[in-house]
């Protein structure tokens, strides 16, 4: 595999400003409480084939089925994203927390994927009621992700209005996320003047 050491590709790819073709991904995977990850790594996606997602869920599930002994075993796996999961992925990232009911999920997007799309939204929501934590990426993450993933030793190097292009993305992902909510109460009052009329 390529490495994640050019440092371009990381600013290349997780540059809030800019758009690009690809998706970036960077994963880890630990047990709860403990420091040392079990499990790393970076991908990107296959053109034309499969998404980030789908290579790295693909062997995160293998690396977990080596460890089936250990049932007690609880883990957190954290993924980096420079886009949010499309409407597949967020289906595939859904029933993989539900059959991987020992892992907690965690995924930080820089850049959200086609938000206007209906199904892309509905898609969202479902992941984040399987459990799922999702955020955008501000400041911090950039850092953290760099830290962790390219450079241990070198400074973060912001872009300009990375605080902006992150204000607003949490801003488009919390509207989606409510939206949700609007749905659900609308439907609570239906079930109140349904049982009135009974
Ligand atoms: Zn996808």
């Amino acid at each position: 595999a390529d490495s994640l050491n050019s440092l371009d590709r990381f600013y290349q790819e997780f540059n809030n400003r800019v758009q690009s073709s690809k998706t970036l991904l960077c994963f880890s995977l630990g047990q709860t409480n403990k420091v040392l990850w079990d499990f790393w790594g970076h991908t990107y996606n296959n053109p034309g084939c499969d998404h980030a997602e789908t290579v790295a869920l693909r062997a995160i599930k293998d690396f977990l089925k080596q460890c089936r002994e250990e049932m007690s075993r609880k883990y957190e796996l954290t993924m980096y994203l420079s886009f949010s999961p499309c409407a597949g992925c967020c289906k595939r990232l859904t029933a993989f927390v539900r059959s991987e009911s020992a892992v907690q999920v965690s995924i930080l997007v820089s850049r959200l994927y086609f938000p206007q799309y209906r199904d892309t939204r509905e898609n969202l929501r479902q992941l984040v009621h399987s459990g799922i934590r999702l955020e955008v990426m501000g400041r911090k993450d950039f850092e953290k992700c760099h830290h962790l993933f390219v450079d241990y030793c070198s400074n973060f190097e912001e872009w300009p209005e990375l605080d902006e292009e992150s204000e607003n993305g949490r801003a488009v992902l919390q509207g989606i996320l409510e939206q949700h909510l609007a749905v659900t109460d609308t439907r609570r009052c239906w079930n109140q003047l349904d049982l009135t009329r009974a």
